[in-house]
């Protein structure tokens, strides 16, 4: 089986098939650093994640997810808390990364940032201008949709419904209400670069077409985000990207992760809303979130409800209570790769309820028994699979306790300590582990040197 996935742009799952296998490249819209991420911000973080582990088993992967780092909503934070704008961009990028690695989110290749790309961007926008598909205007520079016949595929609107369309912004210095903004100018008080237009800042879309091309080229394979984004900002990336590089398709797949609700409900300020991932990883492992997120389909919406937790939770216990009850299967794990059914329900684009279904059917036959080499096997198994999805990387010992009040005393701090020694004296390697985690589970790190095991609590300098 190989690789198959939805493809806004052809609106039908197709296979996947990269421009140069042995550079595949992958572009997601990152998130706009005024606030800390909500868990809807968490869900394209979370499949992008799933999807980039699974392309990496194949190719040789470069996967960019940008931050945008120049935006008026970045702006209205600054001014409400009266602070500089790059206080609150520093901030909440370091929140965001924080966050992500909580829900075992890997970093992408490259994570660029809008303002270091500037340069770029008024690159792009010159090459518009000189091809008719820009024009400048009261210090504003604008795209000029019906430059460009493609305007309106990827989201399936037609170009007339969309120029008389009640949601772009109308004003006297544009030649069509569709036309979007490029360049803007800014007040001193604004973040602003010199340009050939006046001082001013860029546009949103203009800022991921310029760091997707600088980092992966005219044409990419893959460019998602959430389906929010489909309109009007990558229809607009297309026009963007197309017009600047000569018509080269800007990118091959198109794929959208449908939203996440809370109880039945759009998140916004005004209702109050909004979940905060730092909220919910007060309540739960961050492993935990990260099942829930993978529990529906990524282009079916997903309605957040503390049950949808719980029971990630559940399931989570439950795959790792098999993994507990068989010893000595880290030895086997080397050698074994995931299942072959759970691998081909995650190529079928990215199909992780019935990927889950596979591991808990292989924790339900590790739990029935059997001769202990075959259950090493299955439990092997199950670990590389989890793996992929970025899931039961603990140790099983450690997912019990880390739940429970911690607050190891010194004393018995030691004392695990040398049980530890003790049981690799026996090589035991299995129950040194299972100590080590407990250890680490209780915030205790711990260091083999010459001179014996050193330890200090987490967050405390060594
Ligand atoms: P933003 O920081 O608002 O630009 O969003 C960053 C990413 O999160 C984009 O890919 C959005 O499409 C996505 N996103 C925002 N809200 C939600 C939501 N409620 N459900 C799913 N995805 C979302
Ligand atoms: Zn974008």
């Amino acid at each position: 089986m190989a690789l198959s996935v939805y493809n806004t742009l052809a609106r039908r799952k197709e296979a996947f098939i990269p421009g140069d296998p042995d550079r595949v490249t992958m572009y997601v819209c990152g998130p706009t650093v005024y606030s800390f991420p909500h868990i809807g911000n968490a869900r394209p973080a979370v499949v992008f994640d799933v999807l980039a582990r699974l392309l990496r088993r194949r190719h040789r992967l470069v996967y960019a997810r940008n931050i945008t780092d120049v935006d008026d909503k970045i702006n209205a934070a600054a001014a409400a808390a009266g602070c500089p704008i790059s206080e609150i961009s520093t901030r909440f990028t370091a929140a965001y990364h924080q966050d992500m690695a909580a829900l075992g989110v890997l970093p992408p290749d490259v994570e660029p940032t809008a303002t270091a790309h500037i340069p770029d961007m008024q690159a792009m926008i010159g090459k518009l201008l000189v091809r008719g598909h820009a024009y400048a205007a009261e210090g504003h520079v604008l795209f000029r949709v019906k430059s460009f016949p493609g305007y309106g595929r990827l989201s399936g609107r037609d170009q007339r419904e969309l120029l008389a369309g009640a949601r772009v912004e109308v004003a006297p210095y544009k030649e069509d209400p569709g036309d979007f903004v490029l360049w803007k100018p800014s007040t001193p008080d604004l973040p602003g670069w010199d340009s050939p237009w006046g001082r001013g800042r860029p546009g949103w879309h203009i800022e991921c077409s310029a760091m997707a091309g600088r980092h992966l080229g005219e044409t990419i394979d893959i460019h998602g985000g959430g389906n929010d984004l489909i309109f009007p900002h990558h229809e607009n990336e297309i026009a963007q990207s197309t017009c600047a590089h000569d018509g080269a398709t800007f990118s091959r797949y198109w794929m959208h992760n449908g939203f996440l609700n809370v109880d039945h409900t759009k998140m916004s300020k005004s209702l109050g809303n909004i979940l905060l991932v730092r909220e919910l990883l007060g309540q739960a492992p961050g492993e935990a979130v990260r099942l829930a997120l993978l529990s529906a389909h990524y282009r079916q919406p997903l309605d957040w409800t503390a049950d949808v937790l719980v029971q990630a939770r559940r399931n989570l216990d439950r795959l790792y209570g098999s993994l507990r009850e068989v010893a000595g299967w880290e030895e086997e794990a080397a050698g074994t790769g995931p299942d072959a059914a759970f691998v081909a329900a995650l190529e079928d684009d990215l199909n992780t309820p019935r990927a889950l279904a596979v591991l808990f059917d292989l924790s339900r036959d590790i739990n029935r028994g059997g001769d202990e080499a075959g259950r090493r096997r299955l439990a092997a198994r199950l670990h590389a699979s989890g793996a992929l999805m970025g899931l039961l990387g603990a140790q099983p010992e450690a997912w019990f306790t880390a739940g429970a009040p911690t607050g190891l005393g010194n004393a018995e701090v030691e004392q695990l300590i040398s049980a530890r020694r003790a049981a690799r004296e026996r090589r035991d390697f299995a129950a040194a582990d299972r100590i080590r985690g407990e250890l680490a589970a209780a915030g205790i790190l711990i260091e083999d040197g010459p001179e014996g095991t050193r330890w200090r609590r987490a967050g405390q300098g060594s």
